[in-house]
């Protein structure tokens, strides 16, 4: 086989989100308007959720969470140690506590036994992060969470399930991103679910400075005098009307989207589970994985050579590959201020140092994935 170039990670976008554009650029209408408003109705519809609240990004759609359940100093958020660090810099940036919970060694997400450790009197919210595109345990998590609120961390998990629902209405409220590594984009772009009518009222608010009435109804209002009151401290985490005209598009193509990727998960599955020195994605079938992204764990104790050497040959024949991401634990800011060792949770540890992600997204051709398995069987 000749040399291909292969990315880890590829959006996948084309005429109809061209054209979709062109409405909101000769309207003017730019900033939030009726095609976010389509595109919230749109994206809770398809998470069987009451409302969805489109922001700028994951990162503040989980920001604004912990804002709407009046998290603040003094109290404390688990989060697990392996995940994108802005699941725990929002904690931070309420002046809350991050309290680290280690991860299942199987499937990437917060392990609910070592969980019941870290719960204290002052957890007010646990992060139940969806790594990879694959729901968190989220019923043994209620097992030990009692009444304190949960957040799904579903920026990985568009169109996912867990035991037959959608991900975004199993906790308080759920955040999704449209980061280009995710499975749909807008370029930058976030959504909070929620089937709680007045927290969907109030992070509506929150993300538009605190304005008690939205640009919109003051627009469109018979009282040009009304300027809007700002009852508390708000936030600009607008989505533009460009970002949800191509939201729109990209939401459509979802789940064709996840069954492709889901049949060459399966392809990955059938063609590798013979090497020894790599593991492959764990999961039960009541999950429905979202697969965004193909996570291995490189077993050391097998392979011809150490994960970041396999990484590098890899990369020489063409292929890019990604640890699956980082134990924020540590991370230099984290592991300093908290005073945490990389040991205090090892499985997060050893995720970060073995894992590895390997090509899947909607641009690759089956060439393209016969040219992955060859290569690792020939490693
Ligand atoms: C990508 C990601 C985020 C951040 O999403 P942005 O939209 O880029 O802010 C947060 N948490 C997890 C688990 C992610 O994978």
């Amino acid at each position: 086989m000749s040399k291909k170039t292969i990315s880890i990670s590829q959006p996948q976008l084309g005429e109809e989100e061209w054209h979709a554009l062109k409405e909101p650029l000769t309207s003017g209408w730019l900033t939030s308007g009726p095609m976010v408003k389509e595109f919230e109705e749109q994206f809770a519809k398809r998470h069987q959720v009451k409302h969805a609240v489109a922001v700028t990004s994951a990162t503040t759609a989980l920001h604004l969470s912990l804002v709407g359940l009046d998290i603040g100093p003094g109290d404390e958020v688990i989060v697990p140690a392996f995940t994108w660090v802005s699941t725990a810099n929002v904690v931070l940036y309420c002046g809350a506590k991050v309290v680290f919970t280690d991860i299942d060694p199987h499937t990437f997400n917060i392990d609910p036994i070592g969980l019941k450790d870290k719960i204290t009197s002052k957890t007010k919210a646990i992060i139940c992060v969806h790594l990879f595109g694959l729901s968190a345990d989220m019923d043994e998590i209620k097992k030990v969470s009692g009444d304190i609120a949960l957040i799904e961390d579903a920026a990985c998990a568009a169109g996912a399930s867990y035991k037959g629902t959608p991900v975004g209405s199993l906790g308080t409220m759920a955040c999704f991103s449209f980061h280009p590594r995710k499975s749909i984009t807008t370029g930058e772009g976030g959504m909070i679910t929620t089937n709680n009518d007045q927290l969907s009222t109030r992070l509506g608010i929150l993300r538009n400075h605190g304005a008690s009435i939205s640009e919109e109804q003051r627009h469109n209002g018979p009282q040009p005098f009304i300027l809007p009151d700002f009852n508390e401290l708000g936030y600009n985490y607008r989505m533009t009307d460009l970002q949800g005209a191509v939201g729109n598009v990209q939401l459509k193509k979802l789940d064709k989207f996840i069954n492709e990727r889901a049949k060459w998960a399966s392809y990955y599955n059938e063609q590798l589970k013979a090497l020894d020195w790599l593991h492959l994605p764990e999961y039960s079938g009541q999950y429905g994985h979202g697969w965004q992204s193909y996570v291995t764990m490189v077993d050391e104790t097998k392979s011809q050579a150490p994960r970041n050497e396999i990484m590098r040959i890899l990369l020489e024949k063409g292929i890019s590959t990604r640890p699956g991401t980082h134990a924020v634990h540590m991370l230099s800011y984290y592991a300093k201020r908290l005073g945490i060792k990389p040991e205090d949770f090892v499985n997060a540890k050893n995720a970060n140092d073995f894992s590895m992600a390997i090509p899947l997204h909607n641009k690759m051709t089956e060439e393209d994935f016969q040219y992955v398995v060859n290569t690792l069987r020939n490693i």
